[in-house]
């Protein structure tokens, strides 16, 4: 599934260099972007970056100052919200307290005028599908955070929109909950073969639930890809640090023999890296990025001659699934190295303790090169 390397497909929405201004604030800044049909797409940012902005304007709530909204390819950019075939979720649910979860779910039906034993239909299939029955009759006040969620989803699915735009779903959540809640959503989103938009701040639900993602900063766009790119391919260092951890070594290239990088830095040694058709010149600047568990912690010194450093231990860190190791490389003036372990066995064991001695090591494809 990757409509979007497809030249024939055609987009469910695009964004034409869309600009938004509040003021002196522009919160969407010439952003261009195409979803398509069945995709799970998330929007990942900093507060402030301009993502609900961003939907608001897909849902109709608020209008472009520049560019134009397609949907199908019809420009929809002046069409009211409640005649766009797209519906939104809000973080805070906004269900009518005073309303019963039936009638939250087939409040927007009543109002298009839809038959009643249609709308009865509709919303018992509604609360099947988010496993809500029976509880119809209950107020949002007697649910728990969970359910109204999913009352929330139930109320947003009924009119059948070809797009369900998501503001912070899981926000109200536990995260057990949120995680359970996770899954269900994808289900549900492949069973219904909708197409979603969700905002959040939560980078580990973006990767669990999105085919594609996109980083914003600013009001731009700064990298679209799948979770896999983002992760193991960010384009700048802004993107490896708002995705995941990751160490940033800084260094100058010292050579570049077809796609082997050599960096030279005062903390790490020399450093090697794999990289597909470097555009690199010897003595520029380069940042390198190494995360966490791509990083090898041995007490003994590796047979390598590149790509190890030796190292103290600062902190160890358990964490239930790993262990995070804070190591201080390169003596006086040095940096701390952040190595993560994966804890394989139910032994508890301790291999390292702090103050330790130890040596850090990594493959020629763990890091990455980004620019400055
Ligand atoms: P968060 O994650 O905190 O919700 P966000 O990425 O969704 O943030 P937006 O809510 O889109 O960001 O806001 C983008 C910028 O536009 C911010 O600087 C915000 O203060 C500004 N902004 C948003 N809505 C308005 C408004 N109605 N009036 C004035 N400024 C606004």
């Amino acid at each position: 599934f990757q409509p979007w390397n497809d030249p024939a497909a055609k987009p469910l929405v695009s964004f034409r260099n869309v600009v938004k201004r509040f003021g002196n604030v522009t919160a969407v800044d010439d952003l261009s972007l195409s979803l398509y049909p069945r995709e799970f797409f998330a929007l990942l940012g900093p507060s402030g970056c301009g993502k609900t902005t961003l939907m608001r304007m897909l849902a109709g709530f608020e209008t472009p100052d520049a560019g134009e909204i397609l949907l199908d390819g019809v420009d929809i950019t002046k069409v009211p919200p409640h005649r766009r075939p797209i519906n939104m979720m809000f973080q805070s649910y906004a269900l009518f307290p005073h309303l019963s979860v039936a009638d939250n779910v087939a409040y927007g039906l009543r109002r298009e005028g839809l038959p009643k034993p249609e709308i009865t239909r509709r919303v018992e299939e509604m609360l099947a599908l988010v496993k809500l029955d029976g509880l119809g009759k209950r107020r949002p006040d007697q649910l728990s955070g969970g359910q109204r969620q999913r009352v929330a989803l139930a109320r947003s699915l009924a009119k059948r929109p070809k797009l369900l735009l998501l503001d912070e779903p899981m926000a109200a959540l536990d995260r057990k909950l949120r995680e359970a809640t996770q899954f269900e959503l994808m289900d549900l989103q492949s069973e219904l073969g909708l197409t979603f938009m969700v905002v959040t701040h939560d980078q580990d639900e973006a990767m669990t639930m999105a085919d594609r993602m996109a980083v914003m900063s600013h009001g731009k766009l700064v990298q679209i890809g799948p979770p896999d790119v983002i992760y193991e391919a960010p384009a700048t260092r802004y993107v490896a640090e708002f995705v995941g951890d990751i160490n940033i070594i800084e260094g100058r290239v010292a050579s570049v023999a077809g796609d082997l990088v050599t960096v030279e830095s005062a903390t790490a040694g020399t450093v090697e890296l794999d990289e597909e058709a470097p555009s690199l010149k010897p003595g520029e600047a380069i940042f390198v990025g190494l995360r966490p568990e791509k990083i090898t912690l041995s007490h003994d010194e590796p047979g390598q001659g590149v790509n190890k450093v030796a190292g103290e231990i600062w902190d160890i860190g358990y964490l239930g699934d790993f262990t995070m190791v804070q190591v201080m490389v390169g003596g006086e003036g040095g940096q701390l190295l952040k190595v993560a372990l994966a804890n394989r066995t139910r032994r508890i064991a301790r291999p390292f303790a702090w103050e330790d001695k130890v040596w850090l090591s990594w493959d020629v494809e763990a890091g990455l090169v980004l620019p400055p």
